[in-house]
């Protein structure tokens, strides 16, 4: 790796994003720490120790035309170098041991629209080299796993190995509707974090399609669940730090190609794991 590596994260400016980009950086690699507030994603450069390569440039995952004008500003400034790209801006308006689903729309539009139309914007802008692999990580959720969705036939859809993307549309569709027609539990969506758990489970399902995809043009799509880390989306509960979990991240991120699987899945379970 080198200054020459140039490596995305979204949602950078605070959390296991700001831990990321702080790692990626002290390691050398060229970063974008992409946020959706111009003065938090300013300070947080600020807090990432000198001499480093980091560039802040604003990103709202949930807004369309905000990931147009950052897939042209990542253009402007660096050209088709994107070696790694980290979608980690995620949002859950659950609270601990309570289910809400009212956010739904939302949390999808963030969790799972999101990173799949930045992935979309920024293909052309991957680097084409014959002698790198480039990288998409997925930070995702064990909540998303297909174990937590009660309906059968839908487990029976997303476990095929041909599944399409656009059957992924149609279940997000069909949440969507079962939420807002009051069915989602006689449905048999998952029963905790509810909507948080389908967008996790929509974007895993999304990553092994472009695995799939891609698998034979030096690419490879991998997610990554934390675990309980402790940042805000957890008021600070959890059984490790931001820290931590960004350091296997950025390891994961950083699989050197004869040990860079695609397709999968990475768990932190707890901090045994370390
Ligand atoms: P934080 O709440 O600390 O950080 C979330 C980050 O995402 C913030 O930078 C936030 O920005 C950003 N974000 C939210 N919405 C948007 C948006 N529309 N556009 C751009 N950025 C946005 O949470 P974590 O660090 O814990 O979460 C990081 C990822 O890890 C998420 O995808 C989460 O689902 C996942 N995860 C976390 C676990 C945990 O236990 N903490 C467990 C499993 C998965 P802002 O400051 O502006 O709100």
């Amino acid at each position: 790796w080198s200054k020459e590596t140039v490596a995305v994260v979204t949602g950078g400016n605070k959390g296991i994003g700001f831990a990321l980009v702080k790692r990626l950086a002290e390691m050398g690699l060229t970063v974008v720490l992409a946020a959706r507030d111009k003065q938090k994603g300013e300070d947080a450069v600020k807090n990432i120790p000198a001499p480093h390569r980091v560039h802040f440039l604003l990103l709202d995952v949930s807004d369309p035309d905000s990931i147009k004008t950052f897939a042209s500003s990542f253009k402007a400034k660096f050209g088709a170098t994107l070696d790694i790209l980290v979608n980690n801006a995620g949002v859950s308006f659950n609270e601990l041991h309570q289910n809400s689903v009212n956010h739904a729309e939302s949390v999808m539009k963030t969790n799972f629209y999101g990173p799949r139309l930045l992935i979309q914007e920024l293909l052309p802008l991957f680097r084409r080299s014959s002698s790198s692999i480039t990288r998409i990580l997925n930070v995702s959720s064990r909540l998303g796993s297909l174990n937590k969705v009660r309906n059968e036939e839908m487990r029976r859809i997303l476990e095929r190995e041909e599944l399409k993307e656009e059957e992924i549309e149609e279940m997000v569709k069909k949440f969507l509707r079962d939420v807002r027609n009051g069915m989602w539990k006689s449905e048999g969506w998952p029963m905790y974090w509810t909507d948080y758990a389908v967008s996790k489970l929509a974007l895993n399902a999304y990553s092994k399609v472009l695995a799939k995809r891609y698998k034979t043009e030096l690419m490879s799509v991998n997610c990554f669940c934390p675990g309980f880390t402790q940042t805000s989306m957890t008021k600070g509960k959890g059984t490790h730090t931001a820290h931590q979990a960004a350091s296997l991240a950025a390891t994961l991120a950083l699989l050197p190609p004869h040990h860079l699987p695609t397709g999968k899945f990475f768990l932190l379970r707890n901090n045994n794991d370390f």
